[in-house]
């Protein structure tokens, strides 16, 4: 199924905010708030009002701050007097979208409420029923069942329960995979089942976390059985193993030939700053935006990279480093795993032109260098001073 369009819902500045060791201050979440506007995401969860002054305070400043159009959430539980809070904090933004949440899977309802079936479906309809009362008609409600992709015993309830959101007000219905417990394509059968059973009636929106590491793929799936929506945070922040990855979504979504307003050229500059403002360090293997993942250093590999070097598609890359503004372009290292291709293409960037024989000579003494010392890294500047001391060189 061809997704209509996908909008890009990003939640840092609440359920990435809400994980961190020293959570965010106002100055700082009002950087974050232009980061991710910069970005071009389509709307902004900018906290959770109820739960503090700094985030009541934080949240009203960045409703204030918000541009045209976009929509700007606020988490509330399902009770009248946060929700009420959450209204007074978010109801400047030119767009507001109230969001509620409550637990719909048999494990919380028996363990954590500790109510019952019918009680869960009248608090719903009480606490949806209540913030369309006081947003009015036009403002957006998203309804969030927690632990939707948990509750598999209870599937039929949940279906009962998020309709009864919708009649009471609900025009979004967000799916979380609170926790990640199982393979993605139970998770995605069970937001199609959703969808097929509510149409038309509201949106269907996805919100997963990345317990099993498989957040980005379940999320994409999602895409293509109906949801609309897909929550994500910068730098995959978020509890636990964190939330969707935004970088990783827009990508691969991107990459499969999907139409989103992302500007994608402020990736790697944003995830940079997040990782100084969080302390949380990008891994050099991280997708999209790791230190090492445009380097090459086998020969088979870098043959394919030479000749490619220029195109669009790489032989051994999915997108260009520009594309998600990374300054630092495809790159080709020595090891003792590389081939001739490395060396020549190393000199060449430089102007260096050597003749094949004396490359092959150059290649073996390298290769040694590297293997007689710990099978280490040749920098560039190595290879063009080995390269000098042959008298290679112009
Ligand atoms: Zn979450």
């Amino acid at each position: 199924m061809k997704p209509k369009q996908i909008k890009i819902q990003d939640v840092t500045l609440r359920d990435g905010n809400q994980a961190l060791r020293k959570p965010w201050t106002l100055e700082e979440k009002i950087e974050v708030f232009d980061l991710l506007t910069e970005l071009r995401v389509d709307g902004i969860e900018v906290g959770f009002p109820s739960s503090n002054e700094t985030e009541f305070i934080a949240s009203k400043t960045l409703a204030r701050r918000a541009p045209v159009g976009i929509p700007i959430a606020g988490l509330s539980r399902a009770n009248e007097t946060e929700i009420a809070k959450t209204w007074e904090a978010i109801q400047y933004a030119n767009k507001p979208r109230m969001h509620i949440v409550y637990p719909v899977s048999d494990f919380s309802i028996r363990h954590v409420l500790k109510i019952s079936e019918s009680e869960v479906v009248q608090k719903i309809k009480k606490a949806v029923s209540f913030a369309r009362s006081i947003v009015g008609k036009d403002v957006e409600i998203q309804f969030s069942g927690e632990h939707f992709g948990d509750a598999i015993e209870n599937f039929a309830f949940t279906k009962e329960a998020f309709l009864a959101a919708i009649e009471a007000g609900a025009n979004i219905i967000n799916l979380p995979n609170t926790v990640e417990r199982y393979r993605p394509m139970v998770f995605v059968n069970m937001v199609k089942e959703m969808k097929d059973f509510i149409g038309d009636r509201a949106k269907v929106s996805v919100h997963t976390h990345n317990d099993l590491g498989m957040a980005t793929a379940t999320s994409v799936e999602c895409a293509y059985v109906g949801a609309e929506q897909i929550e994500v945070a910068l730098n995959g922040l978020g509890e636990r193993a964190g939330n969707t990855n935004l970088y990783e979504t827009v990508i691969a979504l991107h990459q499969n030939g999907e139409n989103l307003g992302i500007n994608f050229e402020r990736i790697y500059p944003t995830a940079k700053r997040i990782a100084e403002m969080t302390g949380i360090p990008i891994g050099e293997k991280t997708p999209i935006i790791g230190e090492d993942i445009f380097s090459h250093r086998s020969g088979i590999h870098q043959d394919g990279v030479a000749k490619t070097i220029k195109q669009s598609k790489g032989a051994y890359r999915t997108f260009s480093p520009e594309f998600v503004g990374r300054k630092d372009a495809e790159t080709i290292s020595f090891t003792n795993q590389s081939g001739h291709r490395a060396i020549q293409f190393l000199l060449e960037k430089r102007g260096i032109v050597v003749p094949g024989e004396e490359i092959h000579r150059l290649f073996e003494i390298a290769k040694t260098i590297s293997s007689n010392e710990n099978n280490r890294e040749i920098t560039e500047a190595e290879l063009v001073d080995l390269a000098r001391g042959f008298a290679l060189s112009p």
